[in-house]
């Protein structure tokens, strides 16, 4: 069936300003790590990514690795792009992302401009894009000069390859430091990637007030930890088919009594709220000013509306933050 988007998408759907850009993206977003490689339907793929669009998540969040295998996720929403979105390409914000392993060989890794540049004509070819929005160094490269990777991300920008650029992974630091080479080119750094969620708060310790000194603005991924922040495993069993039963990303290791008294609790604040644990996360980390956006995964549409419906929640009070805080630890 020929797909046409739905009339009231822009009717429910936040879109916050990216630091000091023009750039506006939706409240949650959604990313295509998970469930868009070979090993998932693309009958799937294409109605997740058709309810999200339809919800007013007009952000897309891809990178040359995603899979299985490495490419395959680019591939896959090329596909359906070329079927269900084509006409709307001018309502979409597409990122991709160079940084991590994709091949052998020394020119197939980390921040060098012969890698970057190569990989970005790679990622707009599997998805049958002639630019991206967002095209970000996906993590610090310890040994490539700051000022030859930025140089590479000005130039995606300057052959109209990509809009905007970021950096993901990066430390405050290397975040500064980011900034200030683009700046050199007269490019912004337009926003940063980085993991946060009631498990990881490592961004709280100096990369917030960073991100308001360069104007950038974030986009956090896993927000949910990877669905450890869900109801997925709140009963101790690992469901087939779920991202701990495959153990590739996710290890079952770490659900047990500790984890499991943890969620307990917090899913006993989010049923208070009237939410669900997964909305609870996301109100959760979108109460910083300088967080855009939340960057979830999902594998079906049911758990992208769950998860979208956080935004109807109300903010959280000061004393549900006191409440959260001694069980929103590593
Ligand atoms: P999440 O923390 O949102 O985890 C997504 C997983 O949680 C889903 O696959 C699903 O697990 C489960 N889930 C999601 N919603 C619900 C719900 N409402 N109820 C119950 N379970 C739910 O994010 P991801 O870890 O998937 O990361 C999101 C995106 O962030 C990626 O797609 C990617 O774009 C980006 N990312 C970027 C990285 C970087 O280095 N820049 C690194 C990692 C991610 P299940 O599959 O078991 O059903």
């Amino acid at each position: 069936m020929p797909y046409n988007a739905s009339s009231n998408r822009y009717d429910t759907t936040e879109y916050h300003r990216v630091g000091r850009s023009g750039l506006k993206l939706p409240a949650i977003s959604l990313g295509l790590w998970n469930n868009f490689g070979s090993d998932r339907p693309l009958e799937t793929q294409r109605s997740i990514l058709r309810r999200a669009f339809d919800l007013g998540i007009t952000h897309f969040d891809l990178a040359n690795n995603y899979g299985p295998e490495i490419g395959a996720a680019e591939r896959n929403f090329g596909l359906v792009f070329a079927d269900d979105f084509e006409s709307y390409r001018d309502e979409m914000i597409v990122s991709t992302k160079a940084g991590y392993t994709m091949g052998v060989g020394p020119y197939q890794d980390w921040g060098s401009r012969k890698y970057l540049l190569s990989s970005l004509d790679a990622s707009l070819d599997r998805m049958g894009l002639d630019y991206v929005d967002i095209f970000y160094h996906h993590r610090p490269d310890p040994e490539t000069p700051i000022e030859e990777t930025m140089g590479a991300l000005a130039t995606a920008v300057n052959s109209g390859k990509a809009m905007y650029v970021g950096v993901s992974n990066y430390s405050p630091e290397q975040t500064v430091a980011a900034a200030e080479a683009l700046a050199e080119y007269g490019i912004p750094l337009t926003i940063h990637q980085p993991r946060y969620n009631m498990f990881d708060r490592h961004i709280e310790n100096g990369l917030l007030p960073v991100l308001d000194q360069v104007g950038a603005g974030s986009i956090v991924f896993s927000p949910l930890a990877q669905g450890l922040l869900t109801d997925r495993y709140m009963d101790g069993n690992i469901p087939n088919g779920s991202r701990a039963s495959e153990g590739r990303w996710l290890q079952p290791g770490p659900i047990g009594d500790t984890y499991l008294q943890r969620v307990r609790a917090l899913n006993e604040i989010a049923q208070n709220r009237g939410q669900s644990l997964a909305q609870l996360a996301l109100t959760w980390v979108l109460r910083h000013p300088q967080i855009t956006s939340a960057l979830v995964g999902a594998s079906s549409v049911a758990q992208l509306e769950n998860s979208f419906a956080a935004l109807e929640g109300p903010p959280l009070t000061d004393d549900e933050l006191a409440t959260i805080d001694p069980l929103a630890v590593d």
